[in-house]
């Protein structure tokens, strides 16, 4: 059994406008749909399920948004994983309407549920090589294809140094239609949707074994759910069904630094369009501003499994190397958290039983996606399976090692594309 855990330190969680909890699950009650995972995943499949009428009970072992969902660089980045697989089973068009809807959906949930998240419109992709920036272009003309070039624009060596205040890169290119949020003031706020429309929800509830049948007994230490359908939505922290689903996930850190507030004079000079930024290199670095003008500061993926001993003398030396003059300033926070990589990067979706559902593994792009999945799901409990059928059928590579063993070759994969960010 796992030890209940509050929120990790960081600034999110200094800064979460909603300290809602939940109780533990002391009872044995029934639902048609039982969620394990209090993230994106979990909490948007549960709202959505709640939207359609229906009755969910969420149980999450810590707190709601207390993994990936609640520590993320809160980047709000259009795209679902294994884009050209999908386009081969599903067409062009399919594709590209999955791309956007997370971001879709997001933007009508703060809206329709008024979450205070501080949503923004605005992220740019910059470019440290010149085929960097041509898969740049390529980019850009495929989405002038479909209508949608109003939305972005290619900038130049000048205009990007002048916009982000550094000379690291040779270029990039915006996107209005992608942005930044918090969040855990996110998730927070889907979850007390979720419960206002009648979903119940516990916290502190790990969830230690799964009976199968025509009916799902679903038990905590407390108690248990006997439910019609579950989603298991535990990403990188899921350790359920390990005969069928070990050896497929991998857990791996990513970790971020907050500076302390900057002033208004060095903002206008470092990134003034308040714009989410992500280099283009395969172990990125990814950025933005948080309402009180901190640096959030994020990358370097550790696929070792452990956690460095300073995460800020870690992650430092790669902000100064972009921003040489931010040396010096404090830095008020540092945190982490595990990514799900799924060795195609396709998310793992499927089910175990026909009434047994999963989500996870979405190899570090996961705001809008998780979203996307969770609509998936909710459409597959419903009966319809279009689209999860397509993830079913991906043929992922299993490591049959143990986790440990499946860490160690996927950091010599990364050690083998960080050699090549370096040529
Ligand atoms: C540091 C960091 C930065 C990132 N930056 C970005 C970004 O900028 N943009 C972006 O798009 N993506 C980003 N990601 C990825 C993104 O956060 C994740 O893909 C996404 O949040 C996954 O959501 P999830 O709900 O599937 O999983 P999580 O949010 O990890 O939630 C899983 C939950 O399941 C619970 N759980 C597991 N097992 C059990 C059990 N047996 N019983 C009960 N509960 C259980 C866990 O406690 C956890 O709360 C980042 C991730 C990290 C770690």
């Amino acid at each position: 059994m796992i030890k209940p855990e509050e929120h990790t330190d960081s600034y999110y969680a200094a800064s979460r406008n909603d300290l809602t909890t939940y109780p533990a699950l002391n009872e044995e009650t029934e639902s048609e749909i039982c969620i394990v995972g209090g993230g994106f995943t979990g909490v948007d499949c549960a709202l959505t399920m709640a939207e359609r009428g229906h009755s969910v009970t969420l149980l999450e072992q810590h707190r709601i948004s207390w993994g990936a969902s609640g520590r993320n660089g809160g980047q709000l980045i259009g795209g679902i994983g294994g884009r050209d697989y999908l386009k081969a089973k599903l067409g062009d068009d399919a594709v590209w309407k999955l791309d956007y809807r997370g971001n879709d959906i997001i933007k009508e949930r703060v809206r329709k549920y008024d979450i205070e998240c501080d949503l923004k419109s605005g992220f740019i992709e910059v470019a440290f090589k010149p085929r960097q920036m041509e898969g740049l272009r390529q980019d850009y003309a495929a989405h002038e294809s479909r209508g949608l070039g109003n939305h972005l624009r290619m900038v130049e060596q000048d205009e990007v140094q002048s916009m982000l205040g550094t000379n690291a890169y040779i270029g990039g290119m915006t996107n209005d239609l992608n942005g930044h949020l918090h969040p855990l003031n996110l998730c927070a706020g889907e979850a007390r949707a979720a419960t206002s429309l009648g979903a119940a929800i516990y916290e502190q509830s790990e969830v230690i074994n799964i009976e199968h049948g025509e009916k799902v007994r679903v038990s905590t230490p407390g108690g248990s759910v006997t439910a019609d359908k579950v989603l298991l939505a535990g990403n990188a922290y899921q350790h359920l069904e390990q005969q069928n689903l070990s050896g497929l996930v991998f857990p791996a850190g990513s970790f971020i630094i907050a500076t302390e507030p900057l002033s208004e004079d060095e903002i206008k000079t470092i990134n003034p369009y308040d714009l989410a930024v992500c280099d283009l290199n395969n172990v990125l670095d990814y950025y933005r501003f948080s309402p009180d003008n901190r640096l959030l500061f994020g990358g370097r993926c550790n696929y070792s499994g452990r956690v460095p001993k300073s995460i800020k003398a870690n992650m430092l030396p790669r902000m100064l190397k972009v921003f040489p003059q931010l040396e010096g300033k404090n830095i008020d926070y540092e945190w982490g958290g595990n990514i799900g990589i799924v060795i195609k990067r396709i998310p793992l979706m499927g089910r175990l039983d026909d009434n047994i559902f999963y989500s996870i593994g979405y190899s570090g792009h996961g705001i809008a996606p998780t979203h996307v999945a969770a609509e998936i799901i909710a459409n597959a409990f419903e009966g319809d399976m279009e689209v999860l059928q397509v993830y079913e059928q991906v043929k992922h590579f299993r490591i049959p090692l143990g986790q440990w063993f499946g860490n160690q070759i996927i950091a010599m994969g990364m050690l083998y594309f960080r050699t090549l960010d370096h040529l």
